[in-house]
């Protein structure tokens, strides 16, 4: 289910499922609040044939951050009293888009957004905004953090936390005499006020994933690592190195 407040993220914003006619004809047909997007976005229907291209933001797609798109007004008006329609032609509809999906067409300022709405299942609103801005072009987030609220209203968050066995941390520390037990690191570490170095002891298997508050399942990590462990795209072999190196060390 999503449950994205869109209003918080877009300017204008429509959402319209891909139809059969939309896909065969190779013409994305905008719904009334999509084509209001589009034309606050700065974009005029283009009357040249091919339709001039731009891009459109993606920011949910992970394989590609901006689609080629057009957009255009049909020819259709000589058909018996048929008003000329909004479509959205190019890459955006010939490739992105499937057949039956759902998308959100919008804009921000000057800038054009398209996400597929599978694509924001389980995704909080700020989840959603974060993956906005940081796809934005340079122009429009400049823009943003500048109407930014200074002083962000406090808000009531409730998360799950386990409480973790201080020892288990103490003895990650002492193993790892002041370098981080990532194999092959050669961080220096900074000292803390207390003189001692700084390391964060991480759950090689996170507790949410059922792993072990055990020192063969902790491991002392300079904030470099550790930071990798969890946002790396190649977290799952560190993972892997990491715990294999962990329990080497458990088993000695
Ligand atoms: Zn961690
Ligand atoms: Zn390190």
């Amino acid at each position: 289910m999503v449950t994205v407040d869109w209003s918080q993220i877009f300017d204008n914003w429509g959402i319209k499922r891909v139809a059969p006619t939309d896909k065969n004809k190779q013409a994305y047909v905008l719904s009334a609040e999509q084509h209001a997007a589009v034309i606050a976005g700065g974009i005029a229907p283009s009357p040249e044939r091919p339709a001039t291209p731009f891009s459109v933001v993606t920011p949910l797609d992970h394989s590609h951050q901006r689609v080629t798109s057009s957009f255009y007004h049909s020819q259709r008006s000589a058909e018996a009293g048929r008003e000329p329609e909004p479509r959205m032609g190019r890459e955006l509809i010939r490739a992105w888009l499937q057949l039956h999906q759902e998308v959100l067409i919008g804009n921000i300022g000057q800038t054009l957004y398209a996400i597929k709405l599978d694509s924001a299942v389980g995704m909080t609103t700020d989840e959603v905004m974060l993956k906005v801005a940081l796809t934005s072009p340079p122009l429009t987030v400049v823009a943003m953090a500048q109407q930014a609220t200074a002083r962000p209203l406090p808000k009531t968050v409730q998360r799950t936390e386990f409480t973790r066995n201080p020892y288990v941390v103490a003895a990650a520390i002492h193993r790892a005499n002041n370098t981080c037990e990532m194999p092959g690191c050669t961080a220096t570490l900074f000292a803390r006020a207390d003189g001692s170095s700084y390391l964060e002891v991480h759950h090689v298997v996170p507790l949410s994933e059922k792993g072990r508050d055990r020192p063969d399942n902790v491991a002392a990590l300079c904030p470099h690592c550790h930071r990798q462990q969890h946002h790396g795209r190649d977290r799952v072999a560190l993972r892997r190195q990491l715990q294999k190196h962990i329990r080497s060390l458990a088993l000695a």
